[in-house]
């Protein structure tokens, strides 16, 4: 437990919950978040090592974070990820460590990821046919990310979600197949809306297939939904069960009904800058003072000042709404 003051922000949001990007490099090429072709990656020298990235989440911890994810890009593509894994439970504080990734590289991976103390992992998913899983990823791998969550299953995590991003006119024909998926499987599934943060621009707001109509279809096709209890006010999701007692369904819906004002979460991106927001239009250096001699008191100040400056929503909506330059891959969704 930390004895320092907590990462409080102008609005009283206790900040816990870090998500730490170990790579902007992805294996597949999804239109919501990347280009398609000749992607600029970071060089490798501007990517945190495993010893930053344990120093700058000892310091959090410290200040009373208590949770990670590791992200990306896609984080199963760093190699050595489960050595990470074990540097980060090995910190005082730290009691839960996520993982989201796109499954690919999970079936070889799932095992040494539980054995070096990752607690849960989300999946994303957004279709069950080869032909959309292309149209979206713009690359083969459907079959690789089926096998990746049996592996998850097989080797014993509890909480395994899937995490899919519903786009009008693209996915919506998949929406009820992965529900179905979802509870023959024993998962959780979750319906993200498709946000403001792919690398081509393209986002249009009647894209956007929100949380209440896929709610609706889901209805219409399996069964009744009832609200589910909200154990942690700061999630993302609202979940809700399936009144035939046969699992439970999230939606995730930053874009029609923001969750911002119980927002607990923090990034650190690949290359070692602290965001307050996804759509953040500013970051604060902490590699400069990982590699330039900073020390913990200094990252703490760091970690404080982009805290406090946090604003109060995300503003996707108001009409002075700036896109930030980095797509969703190099933030770490
Ligand atoms: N590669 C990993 C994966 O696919 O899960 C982790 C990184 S990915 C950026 C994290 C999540 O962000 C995925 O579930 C992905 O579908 C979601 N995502 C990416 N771009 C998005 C967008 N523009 N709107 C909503 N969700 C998005």
């Amino acid at each position: 437990m930390s004895n320092l003051e907590p990462l409080v922000d102008s609005l009283g949001r206790i900040h816990t919950n870090l998500r730490v990007s170990v790579t902007d490099r992805c294996n597949i090429r999804c239109f919501y978040c990347m280009p398609n072709e000749n992607v600029q990656f970071l060089p490798r020298r501007d990517i945190l090592t495993f010893e930053e990235i344990e120093r700058f989440v000892r310091v959090a911890a410290s200040l009373g974070v208590n949770k990670l994810r590791l992200t990306g890009g896609e984080p199963l593509v760093r190699s050595g990820l489960p050595e990470l894994v074990a540097r980060l439970a090995a910190i005082e504080g730290i009691y839960d460590i996520a993982l989201t990734t796109n499954g690919i590289l999970l079936e070889e991976q799932a095992h040494a990821l539980k054995d070096a103390g990752l607690t849960r992992i989300n999946i994303s998913l957004d279709a069950l046919t080869e032909e959309t899983f292309r149209k979206i990823a713009r690359r083969d791998g459907l079959d690789r990310v089926l096998a990746g969550i049996t592996a998850a299953k097989t080797c014993g995590f509890k909480k395994i979600r899937l995490n899919a991003v519903a786009i009008k006119g693209v996915t919506e024909p998949e929406v009820v197949p992965l529900a179905n998926f979802a509870r023959e499987q024993g998962l959780e599934m979750r319906f993200i809306e498709f946000m403001p943060l792919d690398a081509e621009n393209n986002w249009q707001h009647d894209q956007v297939l929100s949380g209440e109509e896929i709610r609706r279809q889901i209805e219409a096709a399996i069964t009744s939904l009832e609200a589910a209890e909200r154990p942690d006010p700061s999630q993302p999701a609202t979940d809700f069960r399936f009144t035939d007692g046969r699992g439970t369904i999230g939606f995730i819906n930053p874009v029609t009904q923001p969750f911002c004002e119980d927002c607990n979460r923090l990034r650190l991106t690949a290359e070692g800058r602290i965001r307050n927001c996804l759509f953040s239009t500013v970051e604060w250096d902490a590699r400069a003072l990982l590699r330039g001699g900073g020390t913990d008191k200094d990252l703490t100040q760091l970690i404080r000042d982009c805290v406090r400056a946090k604003k109060p929503g995300h503003g996707i909506d108001s009409a002075d709404f700036q896109k930030p330059e980095k797509a969703m891959y190099q933030i770490g969704g």
